[in-house]
């Protein structure tokens, strides 16, 4: 198995700053925003993302977490395990912010979309992600905020190492 460093900690941290300079530059006030991290792997980068935006806004963010298991397209094609929705805020007009670390298919953002309007309909609904692979889509999805854009073929990944996952550093491979 081969793996290439796309990304290192510092790498990592300068990114998410400059993506939550974007957030600022088009959100302003937060005041009627809120992120929206996918569970399992965007709930670490949408922390991160909440954390520096508050850092530099001195502003209270909201966050939730949302599972789109059971609005998948292929739900029954595989044993894909639940996990937990948490959203304690009004999604209801508001400006929601998705978030995921890769944007592969577009399947798991158009699921995401179709879980989110069980609790209200967003005023506006933008995307995050740190990787973009490009070519790579199924459907119509792009997103408003990348952190970079990634050419890789079908037989490849993109590993995603967080420090709350117990990795010694962040860090982002692309593994062949
Ligand atoms: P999609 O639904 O767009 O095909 O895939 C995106 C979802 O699958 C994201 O939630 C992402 O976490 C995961 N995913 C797809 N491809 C990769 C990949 O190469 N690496 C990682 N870490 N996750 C991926
Ligand atoms: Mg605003």
């Amino acid at each position: 198995m081969e793996k290439r460093l796309i990304f290192d900690n510092q790498l990592i941290n300068i990114t998410i700053s400059r993506l939550c300079h974007e957030l600022i530059e088009n959100h302003q006030s937060f005041d009627n925003s809120a992120i929206l991290g996918l569970q399992p792997r965007g709930i670490f980068l949408a922390e991160r993302l909440r954390q520096r935006l508050q850092d530099i806004t001195r502003q209270k963010i909201a966050l939730g977490y949302l599972d789109v298991t059971f609005y998948r397209d292929d739900f029954r094609r595989s044993d894909i395990k639940a996990n937990a929705t948490k959203i304690d805020f009004v999604v209801e007009g508001r400006e929601v912010i998705l978030v995921d670390d890769v944007l592969y298919t577009g399947r798991t953002v158009r699921a995401a979309m179709d879980a989110m309007t069980a609790f209200g309909r967003p005023e506006k609904v933008e995307l995050l992600t740190l990787i973009d692979r490009k070519y790579t889509r199924h459907l119509p999805v792009e997103a408003n905020y990348v952190g970079r854009q990634v050419n890789t073929l079908q037989s490849q990944r993109i590993k995603v190492e967080w420090k709350e996952q117990g990795a010694a550093q962040d860090s982002i491979w692309l593994v062949e």
